[in-house]
């Protein structure tokens, strides 16, 4: 497998099917919000995957992460409504927030949630936390799915959860014979030196749904730079 290093201004063309795939919820507004606008203008469906539903707040407090967790689905789900994106191509995998950098053969029990397999507000419930699991739900999915362009989070994000959604997926693109376009989302210089967003952005309008992210004044500049930041895709191409 290589990686073609170039950064891409993407052409927008005309195709049927596109996905972006979120560790968490806010991650496909973050790194994809002005590339799912741009496809959506050009009358591409779009599918949003949520590998986790973000619950990971307070360790052993399952009531109030699922309600953390709720608030932020809901605050994604308000962002894809104004892109466009209807409920029926919005799919919640439920694995766990802040532990799927940890999955392996061993069924692994999350320190937030106090479970081990996706429940009932998941797209399928009862999957074991795996990384077989892991693999084969998005492995079904862009099998239905079948896209013509698939995002996700890079390997190379300083997120684990990030980097691990990126390496599984660099393994399925790998499998289905087709490239990819990885989103960064966090790198080592937390707070890049852009310039303020500009007040009529959408991109600023969409971050500034997601209020359960803005824990203070510093997170929540952090947060909203994303507007005045360049979207850049690296294409991923798995060698044949
Ligand atoms: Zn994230």
């Amino acid at each position: 497998m290589f990686l073609l290093a170039a950064f891409l201004c993407l052409p927008v063309t005309s195709f049927g099917q596109a996905v972006v795939i979120a560790p968490h919820p806010d991650d496909e507004i973050l790194g994809a919000a002005e590339r799912m606008m741009q496809l959506k203008e050009a009358g591409t469906d779009i599918w949003i995957i949520f590998v986790t539903g973000g619950e990971a707040k307070e360790w052993g407090d399952p009531e109030e992460n699922e309600n953390y967790s709720e608030q932020r689905l809901g605050e994604s789900h308000m962002a894809a409504e104004i892109i466009g994106i209807p409920e029926d191509k919005i799919i919640h995998l439920g694995f766990p927030d802040q532990g799927l950098a940890k999955l392996s053969d061993a069924v692994y029990e999350s320190p937030y949630s106090l479970i081990s397999a996706t429940h009932d507000s998941a797209h399928w419930a009862g999957l074991p936390y795996t990384k077989g699991y892991l693999e084969n739900a998005l492995r079904v999915l862009l099998g239905r799915i079948s896209p013509d362009e698939t995002y996700y989070t890079s390997p190379h994000d300083a997120h684990p959860d990030h980097a691990a959604v990126g390496e599984v997926m660099r393994d399925l693109l790998a499998e289905r014979a087709e490239a990819g376009y990885e989103y960064t989302i966090h790198n080592r210089h937390f707070y890049p030196p852009y310039p303020k967003p500009h007040p009529d952005s959408m991109k600023l309008h969409l971050i500034q749904l997601f209020m359960s992210q803005f824990h203070d004044a510093l997170h929540q500049s952090y947060l909203e730079h994303f507007a005045a930041k360049p979207e850049i895709f690296t294409r991923f191409v798995p060698a044949i």
